[in-house]
């Protein structure tokens, strides 16, 4: 019997499940596919692109020192995604004679299922993944018994579980969440701390170069590329944020500000979602920062919470709902992506200095991502399917497992509320509050109607009166709504058209 492990792009760890099953035997084969089908599937950000291709150049060496018998494959099959991989896999299966193929586990659910339909000269033999905290047979446990999914119930559960910021069964500090001492708007001149980047070595400049040479349509720009690409390095960024960031992390956790593009943020997704660091040893650094260096509770426990609480819960409800959790679109909302979420050519400043600064990095922080690009999107009724295809393409750390619960779940609310308690829609207002993008704008972020107003209002107030009778079942919703019943007729009846014109001007031009 000869075994033989798979790894996938986003699996670069020597402790992923499929090798640890393998024992600690030398040469065992292992093949990693670098496939060219599988990223016309949409046009990524080049970034990302470079990020997972050098990550697992880097890694296929990393296993050579440690032993394995590694072959890197660069696939590109003519007829499609599955093929590529297919080809690859077959000519390794029979040069290695290998009997039974041993893959983690993907974690997104259309790679699965490409994977069980492969037809491959052996067993196939898919190994539970153990890249999150919560196995999916453990989180549908915790949520089939429950009558509500709220993420604070499970973020409570999680530091039970793993003993993590409690004291005797209690929360240290006596609160569960710090959140009211975080959330501060920007004021004056923030101190912001430099971010870990990183010179592209010989590797990555190799695959810049491809990606440069690529022939299909991508997104956004390579270069400057700054992001990490091995285990080292990820830990450089996790040493490096525990240390200059950590700190001041919660009181500006959700404040923009022109030309600060990560402010006090980890900047780990990247590497955290391809396997380069795991989630426990990114907790246990907050938790020992707080404890042997008495950092402050409200930015520790507001970190530890991204991680241990939304980030293993938007897992654990991927596999929690239906597959066809990705169709969903409550409000029915079927406008096209306007044009400027590809170009970043807006005249409303807050989406092109977030749209272009996506261009340039792959990354946005959490309230950029939720209050500005996807309130957008859902205040102005734009497809969930389309805006969900574009984070998909555009962010250095999207996959569909994050894409699906936090896109069209918690960004769109298009799947009525599984996942959110309200949703996430904001006039103007908001933006203006906790960012300086406002001050820079031709619109007014005051007015409602009117040429100079803001699209955020009158998109936000057409929201509220086209959807009042599914939002009045929204409990929280119905406060804001009293406020639409006290406009004047004629003030709504303008909202709606300029709501409507400014839809019927963005299929004519894309300048607005
Ligand atoms: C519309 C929308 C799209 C998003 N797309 C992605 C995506 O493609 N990939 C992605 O990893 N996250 C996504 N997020 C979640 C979150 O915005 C990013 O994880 C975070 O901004 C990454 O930057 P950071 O590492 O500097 O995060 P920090 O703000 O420093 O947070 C620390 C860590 O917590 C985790 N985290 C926090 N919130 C979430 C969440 N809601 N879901 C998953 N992980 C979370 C991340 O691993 C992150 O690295 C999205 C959120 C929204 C609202
Ligand atoms: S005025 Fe409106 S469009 Fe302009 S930056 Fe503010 S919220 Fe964005």
């Amino acid at each position: 019997m000869m075994i033989g492990v798979w790894i996938l792009g986003d699996q670069l760890s020597v402790k992923q499940a499929a090798l640890q099953s393998c024992g600690h035997q030398d040469n065992v084969p292992v093949i990693l596919i670098e496939s060219l089908r599988h990223i016309q599937v949409r046009p990524y950000h080049q970034q990302k692109l470079v990020l997972v291709w050098s990550a697992m150049r880097h890694f296929a060496q990393e296993l050579r020192q440690l032993k394995y018998s590694v072959t890197y494959k660069m696939a590109d099959s003519l007829s499609g995604v599955a093929r590529d991989f297919e080809t690859a896999l077959q000519e390794w299966i029979k040069a290695n004679r290998i009997t039974e193929l041993r893959v983690m586990m993907p974690n997104d659910r259309p790679f699965t299922q490409m994977i069980q339909n492969l037809e491959l000269p052996c067993q196939i033999t898919l190994i539970p993944n153990n890249h999150f905290l919560w196995s999916t047979e453990e989180f549908n446990n915790w949520a089939s018994c429950r009558k509500r999914l709220l993420m604070e119930d499970f973020y409570r559960e999680g530091r039970r579980r793993l003993q993590i910021l409690m004291e005797e069964n209690k929360p240290i500090g006596g609160q569960w969440n710090l959140d009211q001492e975080n959330r501060q708007p920007p004021k004056g001149k923030l101190n912001t701390p430099p971010a870990q980047w990183f010179e592209p070595d010989e590797i990555t400049l190799d695959v810049i170069a491809k990606v440069n040479s690529l022939s299909c349509q991508t997104y956004g720009e390579v270069a400057p590329f700054r992001w990490g690409v091995n285990r080292q390095q990820a830990l450089q960024v996790l040493d490096w944020f525990i240390q200059h960031r950590l700190a001041d992390f919660g009181p500006y956790q959700d404040a923009m500000v022109t030309g600060e593009e990560t402010m006090w943020h980890a900047l780990l997704s990247p590497y955290l979602n391809i396997g380069l660091l795991q989630p426990l040893e990114v907790i246990q650094a907050a938790e020992a920062a707080y404890k042997e260096h008495q950092l402050p509770l409200n930015s520790v426990e507001g970190f530890i919470r991204q991680v241990l609480g939304w980030r293993e819960y938007m897992h654990g409800i991927y596999y929690y709902v239906e597959a066809e959790y990705s169709d969903k679109n409550w409000f029915n909302h079927t406008q096209p992506l306007p044009e400027f979420f590809w170009t970043g050519k807006t005249k409303m400043n807050c989406l092109h200095q977030v749209i272009t600064q996506v261009q340039r990095t792959g990354y946005a922080h959490h309230i950029q991502r939720l209050m500005v690009l996807s309130n957008f999107a859902l205040i102005a009724g734009i497809s969930p399917q389309s805006v969900e295809n574009w984070f998909h393409a555009a962010f250095i750390d999207g996959y569909d497992w994050v894409m699906q619960t936090n896109v069209i779940g918690m960004g769109l609310f298009a799947d009525g509320g599984v996942l959110a308690s309200k949703p996430y829609a904001a006039s103007a207002n908001y933006i203006n509050k906790m960012s300086d993008y406002c001050k820079g704008c031709v619109y007014n972020h005051k007015e409602r109607i009117g040429q100079n107003a803001c699209p955020f209002n009158f998109f936000y107030w057409n929201f509220l009166d086209q959807h009042r009778e599914k939002l009045q079942s929204q409990g929280r919703m119905s406060f804001i709504l009293k406020h639409l019943d006290k406009m004047p007729p004629e003030e709504l009846q303008s909202i709606r058209q300029q709501a409507q014109d400014w839809h019927g001007d963005l299929q004519l031009s894309s300048g607005k």
